[in-house]
């Protein structure tokens, strides 16, 4: 390592004694940043860098809720407010047991540089809680959501911190908040997005993340006279992202050959059609079941214990379930077996190592801060219609997403070209921080 990053990671670790997901992500940035920092001196000499990594406001509290037996549960509840220098906090809300502070921070840190780079005037946050909403009734993830808001609405507000869903937290969550929200609060705002339609929701929200996360793997293909047509596309994950990514993909002529859960992956060599994408959204969203019952259905393969499916042959690879679920072995194996394209859904799916594996291959890699910023983009688009109580139609919403998709790519392409390759790591990460930087500048010691 390079003695400045080094200098540099020894103090961030130090400060953040075992958040390691957090280390990583500023590393990963770090990287890029420390450079471009010294041949930009008006950066270094105010710190933007080394304010950005502070949170503005940390808010931890205790979740009090009555589960179905009468028992008292505890749980742990968060909002990390990161960065408000170019719009209110925007992020999501993430129910998992793994959640904790460093995994928030991570997250709310990556999400300040992807929410600059949508042009949107987004600042960066994030927020959830260790409550695990698998096996729980619907009564009960209520009563946990209304106990969780009853703390988390003093923090939040339209002009102030908007959250949104994320791993764990889909409609259901997301409506149970924003009841509990509007009930204390006495007024109907979008301080909330993902929210349904009869209330406030905008169109494509929900099929946002994973359509933009092919829209970036289309402008990466385009530049090297490549398209989705014909190509064989492995998808981790089976939750939001993956089954809308899953969607768009069959929309444009290639094959989803395989989709994953934490149990384990199917691959389908027959590739996964329009009607098996509406059994596994049944699955997924209604009954609440596993992928394994995929495999069953259909005849697929199933590969228990290893919940990932990088193995397996294929032409794009988009990670779509979590954090380092594709480690340097399973880059060494995508690239042997000619994948050209990794576009990540998920944020920080791929492990440093195997970041650095598609690097020295020059494939095409679009990091989560790029290639998922569709989600919070439409996000943002959903703040805009509350705003001026309107609701676009579908066309309108996915168009805007696609041009901002489109954006999100000539940015990384201006600050990430090295010859004829395009580093997409270099372009989102200095092209999210100039904005940001330049903004807390002009907003002096803030
Ligand atoms: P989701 O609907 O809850 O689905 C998550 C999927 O990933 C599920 O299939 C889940 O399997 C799997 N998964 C989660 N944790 C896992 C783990 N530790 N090991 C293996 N598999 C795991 O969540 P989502 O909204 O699709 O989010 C997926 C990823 O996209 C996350 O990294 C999230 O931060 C990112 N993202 C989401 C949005 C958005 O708009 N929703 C926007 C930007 C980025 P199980 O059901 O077995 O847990």
């Amino acid at each position: 390592m390079d003695a400045t990053l080094k200098k540099f990671m020894d103090l961030v670790e130090a400060k953040n004694p075992s958040e390691k997901a957090f280390h990583q992500a500023v590393r990963e940035v770090a990287e890029t940043i420390l450079p471009f920092l010294d041949e930009n001196p008006k950066y270094k000499a105010v710190k933007v860098f080394e304010r950005m990594i502070e949170p503005e406001r940390v808010i931890i509290f205790r979740i009090p809720w009555i589960d179905d037996k009468g028992e008292v549960q505890i749980n742990r509840g968060y909002r990390i407010e990161m960065n408000s220098a170019i719009g209110p906090y925007k992020g999501g809300m993430r129910f998992h047991p793994t959640v904790d502070l460093g995994v928030l921070k991570f997250l709310a840190f990556e999400q300040v540089f992807k929410n600059s780079l949508t042009s949107l005037p987004l600042g960066g946050g994030k927020g959830g809680s260790d409550f695990d909403p698998k096996g729980k009734s619907d009564e009960e993830v209520m009563r946990f959501c209304q106990s969780l808001m009853t703390e988390l609405y003093r923090h939040i507000g339209p002009d102030t911190d908007v959250p949104a869903g994320d791993i764990g937290v889909g409609g259901r969550e997301i409506g149970f908040m924003y009841g509990q929200y509007k009930r204390i609060r006495n007024e109907f705002t979008g301080v909330f997005t993902g929210k349904g339609l009869e209330y406030g929701g905008s169109l494509i929200r929900p099929e946002a993340t994973g359509y933009g996360t092919v829209y970036f793997a289309q402008e990466m293909l385009a530049t090297i006279n490549e398209e989705i047509k014909g190509k064989s596309v492995a998808i981790s994950g089976s939750g939001n992202v993956a089954q809308f990514a899953t969607e768009k993909i069959i929309e444009l002529g290639g094959k989803v050959v395989t989709l994953s859960d934490s149990g384990g992956y199917i691959y389908d060599k027959d590739g996964i059609d329009s009607e098996k994408l509406a059994y596994v959204q049944n699955l997924k969203n209604i009954k609440r079941g596993r992928i394994r019952e995929y495999a069953e259905e259909f005849g697929a393969k199933y590969v228990e214990g290893v919940s990932r499916p990088w193995m397996e042959k294929c032409e794009i690879a988009l990670p779509c379930a979590t954090e380092n679920e594709l480690n340097e072995e399973e880059a060494r194996a995508l690239v042997k077996n000619g994948c050209i394209c990794v576009s990540e859904g998920a944020n920080m799916p791929s492990t440093p190592e195997a970041v650095e594996v598609f690097l020295e291959n020059k494939i095409l890699y679009g990091p989560g801060k790029a290639a998922n910023a569709g989600g919070v983009a439409t996000s943002g688009l959903e703040m805009s219609q509350n705003a001026l109580r309107m609701a676009w139609t579908r066309e309108e919403v996915d168009q805007r997403l696609h041009n901002i998709m489109i954006n999100i790519h000539n940015t990384c392409m201006e600050f990430g070209k090295e010859g004829d390759y395009v580093n997409y790591v270099k372009g989102s990460n200095i092209g999210g921080f100039v904005k940001v930087a330049d903004a807390m500048i002009a907003q002096g010691y803030v």
